[in-house]
């Protein structure tokens, strides 16, 4: 039975998913975290399983691979918020990591999907309601012996075992540059019964339509560098736009709120682990626009970090990147 207390720093869907990975292995884990998981950026995100914004690509299509296998399973476990569903990428060229992950996410070309877009890729994928699969992380990690509690933390715990989940706030966290904030604004609309998801390829500004249990997820923005948390009027006007010529049936459907997220973006996704006197950090953060597709094959690698770090023969476990 390990016997290590490990703090995780972070309830977003990473530090949630180390958790529970953490605590069903037998360690006994605390989670810390300024915001509540429905506080977080990842409870603004779409929660397509996709692969965006996240490097390096070859780590990227494992985790991602490890990750639509256990999106898959929930999505037969009632409560997860978890779904398979069915869409289309919009765009002559079919999304770059298509190839690599033909495997999981088998996608056919098809004729006149949506308005404006003579050519498209269909495919069935993870599609997770983040407002309801948070909270059940929530629930799997308590059910574990886990616990999860509001702080506001100044610097990383100085001693101990730390897995440092703290997405854009890594800039400041863990004293790296590398991490800049990328900025995504979302429209949740009521909804007028749609039953696929839609996502724009290769122009310039991608727009998302989503469906969710009770509401669309519209977008969206990927502004660099711009940390501004507040939803803006021109973007919200632009998004609403770009949404309702893509799906007609959203011309009618009411706003229910605005909403904005800070993506953590990294020239390569940091997962490894420091070694200082007093304190062990696993580092996971800087997933960039694929938190929640890369959420479970990373969780496997933290898991195994904390292994070698226990059983004393840490050098570095880590794929090679
Ligand atoms: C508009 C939008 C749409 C997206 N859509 C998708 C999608 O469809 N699919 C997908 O895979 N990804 C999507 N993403 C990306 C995804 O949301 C992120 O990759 C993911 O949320 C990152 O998760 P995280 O747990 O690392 O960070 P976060 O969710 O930001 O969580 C960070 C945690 O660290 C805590 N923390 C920070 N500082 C401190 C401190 N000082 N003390 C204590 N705790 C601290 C925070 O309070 C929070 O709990 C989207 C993002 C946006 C913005």
């Amino acid at each position: 039975m390990p016997d290590i207390r490990i703090s995780v720093v972070g309830a977003g869907v990473i530090g949630l998913t180390c958790a529970v990975r953490l605590a069903e292995a037998g360690y006994p884990v605390d989670v810390l975290a300024r915001d509540l998981p429905l506080e977080t950026t990842s409870a603004v995100a779409g929660g397509l399983w996709t692969p965006y914004l996240a490097e390096p690509a070859q780590a990227v299509a494992g985790w991602a691979r490890t990750t639509f296998a256990e999106l898959a399973r929930l999505s037969t476990v009632p409560g997860t918020g978890v779904r398979m569903q069915r869409g289309h990428f919009l765009g002559p060229a079919r999304p770059d990591w298509a190839a690599a992950l033909a495997d999981v996410a088998p996608m056919h070309a098809t004729v006149d999907p949506a308005p404006g877009h003579r050519s498209g890729w269909t495919a069935q994928l993870p599609l997770v309601d983040m407002t309801a699969y948070l909270p059940w992380l929530v629930e799997r990690l308590q059910a574990a012996g886990g616990s999860l509690t509001r702080l506001p933390l100044v610097a990383l715990p100085s001693r101990g075992l730390v897995v440092n989940c703290t997405g854009v706030a890594a800039r400041a966290l863990a004293a790296d540059p590398a991490v800049r904030p990328v900025r995504g604004q979302v429209a949740w609309l009521t909804d007028p019964g749609l039953s696929e998801w839609f996502v724009t390829t290769g122009g310039e500004q991608t727009t998302y339509v989503l469906p969710h249990p009770g509401r669309v997820v519209v977008g969206g923005t990927a502004q660099d560098g711009d940390f501004n948390p507040v939803p803006d009027d021109a973007d919200a006007e632009h998004i609403l736009a770009r949404a309702r010529a893509l799906v007609p049936k959203l011309a009618d459907a009411q706003v229910i709120s605005h909403r904005v997220g800070l993506r953590p973006a990294r020239p390569e996704v940091r997962l490894e682990t420091e070694l200082r006197p007093e304190v062990t950090v696993v580092h996971c953060y800087g997933h960039g626009g694929s938190g929640v597709t890369l959420s479970w094959g990373c969780a496997d690698d933290v898991l195994a970090e904390v292994e070698a770090v226990k059983s004393g023969s840490y050098q570095r476990v880590t794929r090679e990147i």
